[in-house]
């Protein structure tokens, strides 16, 4: 079953950017789960955020510029795992990333 936005609130917490770029002038703007009104790529896995979708919305402005991620449902899935620890041994969220490496066309 999909989660519900509710049980995607957590998926907020799990940093994007793991504080590893950015500049005093970097504001994150908006973090929040919407159901998606369009078609998107997901940041994380470059899959589609499909119309009618719960995913994770937020926008940044980097060096001035607004910037706009969208993750998708599993990906949600995944942090909010990454972020409360409930995983066996390998971080979900680590092979929603290695996915995206791979459809971008990526070396692992
Ligand atoms: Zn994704």
């Amino acid at each position: 079953m999909t989660p519900s936005k509710q049980e995607l609130e957590d998926a907020l917490d799990f940093d994007l950017f793991e504080g590893d770029f950015g500049t005093p002038g970097d504001t994150e703007l908006s973090n929040k789960i919407v159901i998606s009104r369009g078609e998107y790529k997901c940041h994380v896995c470059h899959g589609l955020v499909l119309k009618g979708e719960i995913h994770r919305s937020a926008t940044w402005k980097f060096d001035g510029e607004l910037m706009s991620y969208r993750c998708c449902n599993e990906c949600c899935t995944a942090m909010v795992a990454s972020v409360s620890g409930e995983y066996e041994e390998n971080d979900p969220i680590e092979a929603r990333y290695a996915l995206g490496h791979e459809r971008r066309g990526w070396a692992a």
